[in-house]
């Protein structure tokens, strides 16, 4: 019968998963036509399924109206989903935070946004995975770094990106830049860093100090390989070899490497986006013999849908075992990506497991 056909070709198509599971995720990707009602659903609307005979999938809603359906009240397929409103107001936000020579209050955005300010700070947070302060920060910051190079001298520098006191500006940024304004316009380039490298069990280490602590440990095969990337990481400084100096270090951290569960007592020199360095924090809060996943990590942070940012700072990270990226795995308990390479992640999640 036609109806069979009708259905069992509904029945084949991946689409009508999502309908029956009223998966939300869906939503946005297509909509679903009822030939008995005349309406057009999205994936995720609350009403009852239909019978899979009556049904026909539309690539977008303008589909499902070309060809006569009109739109359900409940889920109103004819509007932009809630996320993707929502999404809208958020990124509209970022770009007049960024435009704006004063960091715009958190009434200010909430006006623009329609939103209480209250609903607003929640939302921003758990999109960007940063509060409208912090977000205003980071941006300023941002500004700062790049008028440093260019202003007269370092106070117009720190005016201009738009901070009312000169103290505020070099407390702010001295947290980004991981040096002061002063030392930053002085070129980074001036800013010594030392770096030795030696064999482990699971390579070649290197470790790098700046004045202030251990700015970077890479794990690698060669010790040339793990020369040019600190030298990707830290472009402006002046890059030593060390000469015996950072020997009693390098041997701390060869033997932290080899057993991360005793821990290592050096000062770190920690460089990052606010954002960046939250994850970092969250990351040492993981215990050695435990796991946690990106959107776990997120969650902590307050910002559940920053899941990719989570990644991307565990990407970034620079003191491979300190800050222990390789506790973080995929939410299914797959181990993911490693910046080190995967099997030295097995490696160390293998060794922290061991009693
Ligand atoms: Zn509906």
């Amino acid at each position: 019968m036609a109806n069979d056909i009708l259905s069992a070709a509904t029945l084949a198509d991946p689409r009508w998963a999502a309908v029956i599971g009223r998966d939300r995720e869906a939503d946005g990707q297509f909509v679903y036509a009822v030939r008995t009602t005349g309406i057009y659903c999205r994936p995720g609307c609350p009403s009852r399924p239909p019978k899979p005979e009556n049904v026909t999938f539309y690539a977008t809603p303008e589909a499902a109206a070309a060809a006569g359906f009109r739109p359900c009240q409940r889920c109103r397929p004819d509007t932009a989903s809630l996320a993707v409103r929502q999404q809208a107001i958020i990124s509209d936000l970022c770009r007049y935070i960024e435009q704006a020579e004063q960091p715009p209050t958190l009434a200010q955005l909430a006006t623009r946004a329609g939103l209480s300010p209250h609903h607003l700070h929640r939302l921003f947070k758990a999109s960007t995975g940063l509060t409208p302060h912090a977000y205003a920060s980071a941006i300023r910051a941002g500004r700062l770094r790049q008028n440093l190079a260019q202003a007269a001298n370092v106070t117009t520098a720190i005016f201009a990106a738009g901070y009312n006191s000169g103290s505020r500006g070099y407390a702010e940024s001295d947290a980004l830049l991981g040096m002061t304004p002063g030392a930053y316009r002085a070129g980074g380039a001036r800013q010594e860093i030392r770096f030795a490298s030696g064999a482990c069990t699971l390579g070649y280490v290197l470790v790098a100090r700046s004045e202030r602590g251990l700015c970077a440990i890479l794990l690698g095969d060669k010790p040339t390989a793990l020369a040019d990337d600190l030298e990707q990481r830290f472009p402006a400084a002046q890059l030593i070899a060390d000469d015996g100096e950072l020997a009693q270090q390098l041997a701390e951290v060869v033997r932290f490497v080899d057993a991360p569960k005793t821990g290592l007592d050096l000062p770190l020199d920690i460089r990052g986006t606010a954002f960046q360095q939250r994850v970092w924090q969250a990351l040492r809060a993981i215990p050695p013999g435990q796991t946690a996943s990106y959107s776990e990590i997120a969650e902590r942070l307050g910002a559940p849908k920053a899941v990719r940012a989570v990644a991307g700072a565990c990407a970034a990270n620079a003191l491979a075992v300190a800050i222990p990226c390789h506790r973080v795995v995929r939410s299914d308990g797959a181990l993911s990506g490693y910046r080190w390479g995967i099997e030295r992640k097995r490696a160390l999640l293998a060794r922290e497991a061991e009693e």
